[in-house]
């Protein structure tokens, strides 16, 4: 039995969808790869709220985020992580020699625009990460106001943000909040099977990398954002065309739904979670920053996770437990893609049926 997915990614793909992926294969240097890839990038430009420049990369949401912090920090970066996604960052920077320090809290709490200001206030950082939806914790961090701070006092530092937990299923202004390198991966509130990433990507940030002397290979965005030109939106090396057929897709699902509405969906999905979760346990992450996309619940009943994702495999659902450290101390309800409403209340009625609420 198929156990439907409200793990934080990959989620559920809709039936047609997964259709898309076998659609037969075309030549990766031909007109209509071209205009299949052109076509994502504009509605993708729509979904992010931006004029910048999309890059696809045949990866993950992480092989983005690598590509990133090597690609255009010239000078040191700051990686401010609210979880275990957003301490990636820094270890990726580690891994490429690339200079950077970080500045974590402690899990639970945001990312403030009154930290970034004493970080970049000494100076010595010229890009910085922050996590928009981190999905170990469920903090949604306050990106907008982060974005502002820096377009009126540190407008050269180059701001990176990982939104592959959130992009299209919650509301992200990358040119209003001046996001210069935004990434996002497909299995997550886009609702499609692993093994794309996606970025805006913008003149600030190919500048900047224009001044790196060593990017990398694969994950050189500047070398992406330059073919791409070049090649009327071909890749240097052969993408996964099997995804862009079906994000093609899917973004006109995604775009018919309406964005607003579709952002409307996943909040009011957060909301019955969040006060269901208040009812019978209580919120991990402050309230006040809790992610529209998942739930992180704190186990104050003391149950078993494992025990209760083997009796709702049985009925044919899976949530997920703790991240890393708070395995069993927390668990998660992911509510993104396509979940709707009545399968959210139809799953919480199944957990308060197996724990006796
Ligand atoms: C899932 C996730 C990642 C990693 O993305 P992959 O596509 O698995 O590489 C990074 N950041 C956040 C916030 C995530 O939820």
């Amino acid at each position: 039995m198929h156990k439907k997915l409200f793990i934080p990614g990959p989620v559920e793909v809709k039936e047609d969808v997964l259709q898309k992926m076998a659609t037969p294969m075309i030549g990766h240097r031909t007109k209509d790869a071209s205009r299949l890839q052109r076509s994502v990038s504009e509605k993708m430009m729509k979904l992010l709220y931006t004029n910048n420049q999309i890059l696809l990369s045949t990866t993950s949401g992480s092989g983005l985020m690598e590509g990133a912090i090597r690609s255009c920090t010239r000078k040191r970066a700051a990686v401010f992580a609210v979880g275990a996604f957003g301490k990636r960052w820094y270890d990726m920077a580690v891994d490429n020699n690339v200079p950077a320090d970080l500045f974590e809290v402690e899990w639970g709490t945001p990312t403030t625009p009154e930290q970034v200001d004493e970080v970049l206030s000494t100076g010595k950082y010229d890009l910085i990460t922050v996590t928009h939806n981190e999905t170990s914790t469920g903090i949604m961090n306050p990106v907008g106001e982060i974005g502002k701070l820096l377009k009126a006092k540190y407008p050269d530092v180059i701001f990176c943000v990982d939104t592959v937990s959130s992009a299209a299923g919650a509301k992200i202004e990358v040119d209003e909040w001046g996001i210069d390198v935004c990434i996002t991966s497909t299995q997550k509130a886009l609702a499609l099977p692993p093994g794309l990433a996606i970025c805006s990507f913008s003149q600030k940030a190919l500048d900047a990398g224009r001044q790196v002397e060593n990017r990398g290979y694969y994950l050189d965005l500047v070398k992406l954002y330059d073919y791409i030109q070049k090649k009327d939106h071909q890749y240097p090396s052969t993408p996964s065309l099997s995804h862009m057929f079906a994000l093609d897709y899917q973004l006109d699902n995604i775009l018919a739904e309406g964005l607003e509405a579709r952002f409307a969906r996943h909040k009011e999905m957060a909301d019955y979670v969040r006060a269901w979760a208040n009812k019978h346990f209580e919120l991990f992450p402050a309230e006040e920053y809790a992610s529209n996309t998942l739930t992180n619940i704190k186990n104050t009943k003391e149950i078993s996770v494992s025990d209760l994702n083997k009796k709702l495999a049985m009925r044919g659902y899976t949530i997920s437990n703790g991240y890393g450290k708070l395995k069993d101390k927390t668990f998660r309800i992911a509510h993104m893609g396509e979940t709707t409403l009545p399968e959210i209340k139809e799953l919480l009625a199944n957990i308060e049926d197996i724990l006796g609420l």
